[in-house]
């Protein structure tokens, strides 16, 4: 037995315009190698930095959505050290005074500080040629404005850590300052991880291991899983985790399922931080961190909460519904054409109000992708809007068209813009409501099937629903089953 002990430190590629401090487009990843450069972000001697506005403006947004203060002051330092992809020879980062501070976001009952937010930029791309004889630079991404969140070491399970990183990428999705997608790099994630272990009745904690390469949301569970269980074989096998007291570097490697060593010693990195000469400090006033704070839009923990007190939907529903954005607030957009729609009744009460928003999230839920199946379209790349979803709601709800029906004039409205009432008046999908109908079609097929009648009438309960599939096939399935199986057992039962 043993429990963990994780903390990250996570990279999130700011969506900017330009990069971090020249005028470069920030899209270089989707443009030729080398292309998107200049002499500033390739570090020549004799250039200047000049701070992008835009980056500050969204890290202090994030900063803040992260419950973390904006100090008064924050500079950038310069963190020494040569690499091919860092022509300068050093980082322009932030050291000692981060723009964000002790800060925490609460992952359901339990609260993770977080430690800091900095800015920074990113280092070009080494690409290793197939032979491995070479490597080739492509200095597009070299001044990317990144922030960089620390965490302190508050996880205690791999699943916390992934459910963390998971609402971090959504707030920053909600407030539009990354795509925060871990497969194509905009969100990178290491992490440190050790375990504790009883012994003696004292509760030990074995030196970490920080784990690298880390490139999906199961990559982070799995790998921390397996550091962890890793770690309690060579702790119980009095192996090398023992003996050393310094941290390991481990890479994650993906096909195999392990971590592999990278680095036995940490060197003693010595990056001789100093303060950036050429850029001046970052400063807030009250009034600019109210002003920000105003900017700051319903996030998703909010929206969540919100969403099953207002529509009375569960919570796995508003959990699956706000979990991008766009499909948040077309639930919201349908939900208020839905209630304009519940007031012209002449009864409503909160029972109909409930079913009516919890067939509305089904159908965002789970009919609305089968119908798009693998087509994987975003919403607002379909032809459906919130008018014309939100009136298949109605006529569910008020029992015009039976869920077959129902089905038919979504597809209709999801793959041609068509409006669900001239679908279902086109089709002849209405319901058949007259009670008289239906009650001679049931004779007819009483007639018609003397043997169901009899068996039923012998106990066989089950045979009733055969019945209501004679009488739905007969109104060519525009009968509420339910109103039918109704008439059937009253008239048996006679
Ligand atoms: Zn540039
Ligand atoms: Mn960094």
């Amino acid at each position: 037995m043993f429990t963990f002990t994780i903390g990250l430190e996570i990279h999130v590629q700011l969506k900017t315009k330009s990069k971090m401090f020249c005028r470069c487009s920030n899209d270089g990843e989707n443009q030729p190698p080398n292309t998107t450069i200049c002499p500033v972000c390739t570090g020549h001697p004799g250039v200047l930095p000049v701070l992008n506005g835009e980056a500050v403006h969204m890290g202090a947004k994030m900063a803040l959505a992260i419950n973390c203060i904006l100090p008064d002051t924050s500079k950038f330092d310069r963190k020494n050290y040569f690499y091919p992809d860092l022509p300068k020879a050093y980082q322009i980062s932030q050291y000692d005074q981060p723009i964000g501070k002790n800060g925490y976001l609460d992952i359901g009952e339990r609260r993770i500080r977080i430690n800091r937010l900095h800015l920074e930029e990113d280092a070009a791309k080494l690409v290793h040629t197939q032979d491995k004889k070479s490597s080739l630079v492509d200095f597009n991404r070299c001044s990317t404005p990144l922030m960089e969140i620390v965490t302190e070491p508050d996880f205690v399970s791999p699943s916390e850590a992934k459910i963390f990183l998971q609402e971090l990428r959504l707030i920053a999705r909600y407030l539009d300052v990354s795509s925060a997608d871990m497969e194509k790099g905009h969100l990178r994630c290491d992490a440190n991880v050790s375990i504790n272990v009883i012994e003696d009745g004292r509760t030990i904690q074995t030196p970490i291991s920080e784990i690298k390469n880390l490139n999906s949301f199961r990559a982070v569970e799995k790998a921390l899983e397996y550091e962890g269980n890793r770690l309690h074989e060579d702790w119980t096998a009095g192996g090398e985790s023992r003996k050393r007291t310094n941290k390991i570097t481990v890479g994650w490697d993906e096909t195999q399922g392990v971590t592999l060593l990278q680095r036995g010693k940490e060197e003693a990195h010595d990056y001789r931080y100093f303060p950036e000469p050429d850029l001046p400090p970052i400063t807030f006033t009250d009034d600019e961190r109210a002003t920000l704070r105003a900017e700051i839009p319903e996030l998703p923990a909010q929206r969540r909460i919100r969403f099953i007190e207002e529509y009375g939907i569960t919570t796995e529903d508003a959990r699956i519904l706000i979990d991008t954005k766009e499909t948040g607030e077309f639930f919201e957009r349908a939900a208020s054409e839905v209630s304009e729609w519940l007031c012209t009744l002449e009864k409503c009460d909160e029972q109909l109000k409930q079913k009516s928003y919890k067939l509305l999230a089904s159908l965002l839920i789970h009919k609305i992708p089968a119908l798009l199946g693998e087509q994987d379209l975003l919403l607002s790349e379909t032809k459906l809007t919130a008018e014309n979803l939100a009136e298949c709601v109605a006529l569910s709800i008020s029992g015009k068209v039976n869920s077959t029906a129902l089905q038919t004039i979504l597809e209709e409205t999801l793959n041609h813009g068509a409006n669900p009432t001239t679908v279902m008046k086109e089709k002849n999908l209405e319901q058949i409501e007259d009670t008289g109908a239906l009650e001679t079609a049931c004779d007819t097929v009483f007639g018609n099937n003397p043997d169901a009648v009899a068996s039923y009438k012998a106990g066989k309960v089950t045979a009733i629903m055969f019945l209501v599939g004679q009488v739905m096939k007969d109104m060519k399935g525009k009968a509420q089953p339910e109103k039918v199986k109704d008439i059937l057992e009253k008239k048996l039962s006679l």
